[in-house]
């Protein structure tokens, strides 16, 4: 039953081959089997699973259908989960029980689904390697000895390794597309304010959104449908009509024009993932897109403006966990600036405390201007390439990842160089855009994810060119050996 999608999932519940009560079993019980290998649970919510699992059994039952009635999900351990340690992989939170469910928790529940776990993450989901977790590492099931991105890298390993269909993720810089490239998954991030932010904890949150990690188009379709929509507990949530985005999967990709940015394929690109994004780009010329070559100028500037904006908003949604009302708290202060000092200096790790750092300065009152404002001048100037090159082009197509996924350790004496595998998934955070990777092919045997970019809310858009390209190439298939 683990190799079953999650739309295949669907058909098996509502022509009673299983009920939801055996799969949630079979899968608990395959977490426990093989997550040691992997490590990408925090928490394993079995009772609240067996019992989210009874009860969509008897709502089955009593006549009620649906395509996420009684299937699993895990969530990324950022996602308030009532009652659930909601751990953001800090120290900081090890002891946090959420009082209440995030509103993309709460909605997927609501629909039926039934919630197996929290899945690892880099601490505050600063990362693209998923090594900051103060849980331990996440390894990539495509090689145990690699990284599987981040920072939902616990979501990404969960599904690559089979031990479940589909997860939540978030993504901030590249935190859903990067993790999905490097162990050959479907990862979408949605338009800013498309998914409701509520109950999710921030690490950025101009940037940050919620969205879904699965094996195919299809899937993420399934579990955006669930996800999406306005919420007035968000107040950058957007009161736009959700799309059938199933619907839309079909659609004839005749006459659609893909922009490739020349800035993309420039030295710092490993040539083999240029090849295999090439040969991603044969693919949809056959199925009917034309392609051209478009510019984004400004792309180079965006890796420095990020690491202006995040880590200031960082430093201000951090400043919360003080010591006195949430999570860690040092044993005996002296008074309470020792409380301060020594609850957030032992519960935040190495780099969670670098972005404060990081933060403070540019917000500071002698370098606002110098770095913060420039910073968001350029934001501006990158949105504004997008928006000029969506008027020639229907769709943004390039690599997800500069490289394929890094050994364990490789990086992690050298932030920049981790920095630097953000290159192509930054812009879309910055200009608030909707972004998809998807399976493309191997280099070394480890997966390579291509990304498609497209306007505001058309997800539809990316999920249709993703799912036909899906159905005429095999990549997505894939599975790791020994899982
Ligand atoms: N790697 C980026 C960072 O460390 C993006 C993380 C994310 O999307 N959450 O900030």
């Amino acid at each position: 039953m683990h190799e079953l999608t999650l739309a295949e999932i669907a058909r098996g519940l509502a022509d009673k081959s299983f009920s939801s009560e055996e799969l949630t079993g079979a899968l608990l019980a395959r977490v426990k089997q093989i997550d040691p290998q992997i490590n990408s649970f925090i928490s394993v919510t079995e009772e609240l699973a067996l019992g989210q699992a009874r009860a969509a059994d008897a709502r089955r039952a009593a006549g009620e259908t649906g395509a996420l009635l009684g299937a699993p999900i895990a969530h990324k351990d950022l996602f308030c989960t009532l009652g659930v340690r909601t751990s953001c992989g800090s120290k900081m939170l090890d002891n946090f029980k959420a009082p209440y469910d995030a509103t993309v928790v709460a909605k997927l529940a609501e629909a039926g689904m039934v919630t197996l776990g929290k899945t690892n993450m880099d601490e505050f989901a600063m990362g693209s390697a998923n090594e900051s977790s103060h849980y331990g590492a996440v390894k990539n099931p495509w090689n145990l000895e690699h990284v599987p991105g981040g920072s939902s890298g616990g979501s990404a390993a969960a599904v690559a390794a089979r031990l479940l269909p589909a997860t939540t993720g978030t993504d901030t810089g590249g935190s859903i597309r990067q993790p999905a490239a490097l162990t050959n998954l479907t990862g979408l991030k949605p338009t800013y304010g498309r998914v409701s932010r509520w109950g999710m904890i921030a690490y950025a949150s101009s940037l940050d959104q919620g969205g879904p990690l699965a094996r195919t188009a299809e899937d993420c379709a399934l579990l955006l449908q669930g996800m999406a929509g306005f919420d007035a507990k968000d107040s950058t949530s957007i009161d736009e009509p959700v799309p059938d985005y199933s619907a839309a999967l079909n659609g004839s990709l005749q006459g659609l024009r893909i922009g490739l940015p020349k800035e993309y394929f420039s030295a710092g690109l490993d040539p083999r993932i240029a090849e295999l994004v090439q040969a991603s780009v044969k693919e949809l010329e056959k199925l009917g897109a034309v392609v051209k070559e478009i510019s984004l100028p400004n792309m180079q500037h965006a890796i420095p403006a990020y690491y202006v904006i995040a880590p200031a908003e960082a430093s201000s949604n951090l400043s919360r966990f003080d010591g006195v009302r949430f999570g860690y708290r040092c044993e005996e202060p002296k008074d309470l600036t020792d409380l301060y000092k020594r609850s957030r200096g032992e519960g935040f790790g190495a780099e969670v405390q670098r972005r404060i750092m990081v933060g403070t300065y540019a917000l500071s009152a002698g370098y606002y201007d110098a770095y913060y404002v420039k910073a968001q001048q350029i934001r501006r100037l990158i949105k504004n390439d997008f928006m000029a090159a969506f008027n020639d082009v229907d769709l943004i197509l390039g690599p997800t990842t500069p490289n394929p996924a890094w050994k364990l350790g490789a990086k992690s004496s050298d932030p920049v160089a981790a920095y630097l595998e953000d290159v192509y998934t930054i812009t879309a955070n910055l200009a608030g855009l909707p972004g998809l990777s998807m399976p493309a092919g191997f280099v070394d045997g480890l997966p390579v994810g291509v990304q498609l970019l497209a306007p505001y809310f058309q997800e539809g858009r990316l999920l249709n060119v993703a799912h036909r390209y899906q159905q005429v190439t095999d990549w997505h298939t894939r599975a790791p050996n020994g899982f």
